[in-house]
């Protein structure tokens, strides 16, 4: 298949960066090859005196891994578009410099700023929206602002400089892939409607544990944290997409405005010495590798109190929702991998007298990346027939070809919203966790401790409060 995108350059500033050598181009190179960015031009900018071929050569190395396994289609698109990239030395924030730049291209451009955030804001503070050609897309990554007020300040700039439906703001946890399988899940099965609701769902949680610990990342996680850098941002999209009410088409505006009803009638109730919890990791093992404590580690400033894990009870206020606790969790160093949405369900409200064995309430797992579905059920025997026993079938779901950032590029090239965080929910996603934020900075809730390679704190385990 060959689709011609509706952007014609793709301009990446920030070119020397590890976003765009680690993930923005192979995943831009696995579009190409499959022959899903026909026509594009790419463009990488940077602060460095780069020469064209060292630029090309950043490139070529990206696209290896793709362009070994790609048809010939595949392998001659690729070649094409390293030939032709061309790069600029640019400083972003002077004045002029970036409008200059967008004035040579063959539009539309796609902006990528794949830059610090403080950059990227500079830059685009100095634009004016007569410097910006018709039909240009602004990307921009994560984190978006550092909270609600800025993410608003933030959004002001953009939208004087191009319209809200050519503002990318990238969550690239949630490929579209996996927006989809949840939806189709939910909204193409009368089984699950109907009982996905605050009558018969006990509770829902929405988990990231990851193994990796802190890999030399501190200069940026230091400063975040596992609440700022997974909950506020990648765990709320997931939690709306599983709250929402079915949206009457899967396009942008239908689904966004689902988004953003739930985000709205989201909070974390106090105290939050119940509703959250927060934890630093020690020295410990995690798949064999001896990681050490957190505190101690290079770049890290212990007095800061970051944390390594965290947990957020969130309520939604709605008729569906009222009173189920949405449980948001994430961590570093964990033992046991683990990134799905557990939906357990209240038992039955009478279990027929005679029936003995296991009567668990049913839960239905949905697994991200691979996406798979796993429901438990009670079913009879085997052996004695009364005896009950818990089963738990499972399925794959579908997986895309695309890279995680591919799906991001191509909805950019496309100029396709639908994956992209809306401005308004970028800044509910703030408002929800900054109370949290206020409160554990001023030590409402203590910092507590689990071992690299642990399940984090034992008591954490089934912690959800009465809402
Ligand atoms: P890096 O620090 O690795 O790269 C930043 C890039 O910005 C460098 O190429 C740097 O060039 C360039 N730059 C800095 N100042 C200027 C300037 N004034 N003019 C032009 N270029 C400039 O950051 P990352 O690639 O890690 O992150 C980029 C963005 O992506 C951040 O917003 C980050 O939060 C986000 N992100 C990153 C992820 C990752 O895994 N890396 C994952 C998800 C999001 P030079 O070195 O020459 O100054």
């Amino acid at each position: 298949m060959t689709s011609q995108t509706t952007v014609k350059t793709l301009l990446i500033l920030g070119a020397s960066g590890d976003l765009t050598g680690r993930l923005l181009l192979p995943g831009l190179a696995r579009l190409v090859a499959k022959g899903r960015a026909a026509g594009l031009r790419l463009v990488g900018a940077g602060s460095d005196p780069w020469t064209p071929e060292q630029w090309r050569e950043r490139v070529r190395t990206a696209f290896a891994a793709s362009a070994e396994s790609a048809d010939p289609d595949g392998l001659r698109a690729l070649e094409d578009l390293e030939k032709e990239t061309v790069y600029h030395q640019l400083d972003v924030t002077a004045d002029g410099a970036l409008a200059a730049l967008l004035a040579t291209f063959e539009g539309p451009t796609a902006v990528y700023f794949a830059l610090p955030p403080r950059i990227s804001q500079l830059a685009c503070e100095a634009l004016r929206p007569e410097q910006v050609p018709a039909g240009t897309r602004l990307v921009m990554e994560k984190p978006f602002g550092s909270n609600e007020e800025s993410a608003r300040s933030l959004n002001r700039t953009l939208v004087r400089l191009v319209p809200e439906d050519h503002i990318h703001r990238v969550d690239h946890f949630l490929g579209k892939a996996t927006v989809l399988n949840i939806l189709g899940l939910r909204f193409a099965n009368n089984f699950l409607e109907p009982v996905w609701n605050r009558q018969h769902v006990e509770k829902v949680e929405i988990i990231f544990d990851e193994d990796l610990a802190l890999e030399g990342r501190a200069r940026y996680y230091d400063g975040a944290g596992a609440l700022r850098d997974m909950i506020q941002s990648h765990l709320l999209q997931i939690m709306a997409l599983m709250a929402m009410e079915p949206p009457s088409t899967i396009s942008e505006r239908d689904l966004r405005d689902a988004v953003s009803a739930v985000l709205r009638a989201s909070r974390v109730g106090a105290p939050y010495a119940a509703s959250t919890r927060r934890a630093r990791y020690t020295s410990g093992t995690v798949a064999g590798k001896k990681v050490p404590d957190y505190a101690k580690e290079d770049g890290v400033d212990a007095s800061r109190g970051t944390e390594t894990l965290a947990q957020i009870q969130v309520g939604i206020d709605n008729w569906r929702w009222k009173g189920v606790p949405f449980i948001l969790r994430s961590g570093k160093a964990i033992g046991a991998k683990r990134k799905e949405a557990v939906v357990t369900f209240r038992p039955v409200p009478h279990l027929p007298q005679g029936f003995t064995g296991v009567d668990a309430p049913n839960q239905l797992r949905i697994g991200f990346g691979p996406d798979t579905l796993q429901f438990d059920v009670d079913v009879n025997g085997p052996g004695e027939i009364l005896s009950l026993s818990r089963l738990t079938l499972e399925a794959e779901l579908s997986a895309s070809e695309l890279l995680p950032y591919g799906e991001v590029l191509e909805g950019v090239l496309a100029g396709d919203p639908l994956l992209s965080v809306r401005g308004d929910t970028a800044e509910d996603c703030w408002r929800i966790v900054e109370p949290v934020l206020r409160a554990w900075q001023q030590g409402t809730v203590p910092l507590e401790e689990y071992d690299a390679g642990s399940s984090g704190p034992a008591e954490w385990s089934g912690t959800a409060q009465a809402e």
